[in-house]
């Protein structure tokens, strides 16, 4: 099963990326999480990184390309995967076909503009493993604390208001465009977005076709 999850910032692509890696016994890739985690480590591609996320930019193709590139040859992808914030442009989408990878489907998780900036003030992330939480729909069992490593719960600074604003017409101009893409493919499943996880989950499943 390889699946690919469209959605803008605070979708809830994320929540649903790990709910489907459970049931289908794959791993999520999330290059967010892995840009994120190069940043933290001060390594060359955070480095590079850097100014693009705190502008609510994308970071270059070519860099995101190759990062991809290297996850997908990992021996835990062998039996698929959940791509969770790539592709993210038309030529990003490009390069996945050029690596001859065939992707099964494409769901994109529909959350109205109005909606977005409100659930992402709420968002949270734990500094030391990345889980993530919600002040309302996902919230740790101690206040501020992760429940899997007992690390403090953050605000990612690109969740700004702001930088928010930004991220969405980023995600309207660069990567809406890939539904169309894909639609053609005839892989393109929709599924809207609920106020609570698991109603989003279950629209999830209808639309991908598998029982919950
Ligand atoms: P969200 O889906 O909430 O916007 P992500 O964690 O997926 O957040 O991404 C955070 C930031 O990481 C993006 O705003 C962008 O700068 C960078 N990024 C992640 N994935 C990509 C990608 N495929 N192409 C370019 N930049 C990316
Ligand atoms: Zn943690």
């Amino acid at each position: 099963m390889k699946l690919i999850l469209l959605g803008a910032p605070g979708a809830g692509k994320g929540t649903q990326a790990e709910v489907l890696a459970e049931k289908f016994n794959i791993p999520v890739i999330s290059t967010g999480d892995i840009i994120r985690n190069a940043l933290k480590q001060q390594t060359e591609l955070g480095k590079q990184a850097k100014d693009y996320i705190d502008k609510g930019l994308l970071v270059p193709d070519d860099v995101v390309i190759e990062i991809i590139r290297e996850r997908l040859k990992q021996a835990d992808c062998a039996n698929g995967y959940i791509l969770d914030g790539f592709p993210r442009t038309v030529p990003q989408a490009d390069a996945l076909e050029a690596m001859n990878i065939d992707i099964d489907k494409v769901l994109a998780i529909e959350v109205p503009d109005e909606k977005i900036i409100g659930r992402i003030s709420g968002r949270r992330q734990c500094g030391e493993c990345g889980a993530t939480y919600h002040n309302e729909y996902k919230q740790p069992k101690q206040e501020s604390i992760c429940d899997v490593c007992e690390g403090t719960l953050i605000q990612r600074k690109d969740d700004a208001p702001e930088t928010v604003k930004q991220r969405l017409e980023v995600y309207h101009e660069q990567t809406a465009p890939l539904k169309a893409y894909y639609d053609q493919k005839g892989i393109l499943v929709l599924a809207y977005g609920q106020e609570e996880i698991k109603d989003t989950t279950k629209e999830v499943f209808k639309a991908l076709g598998v029982e919950a």
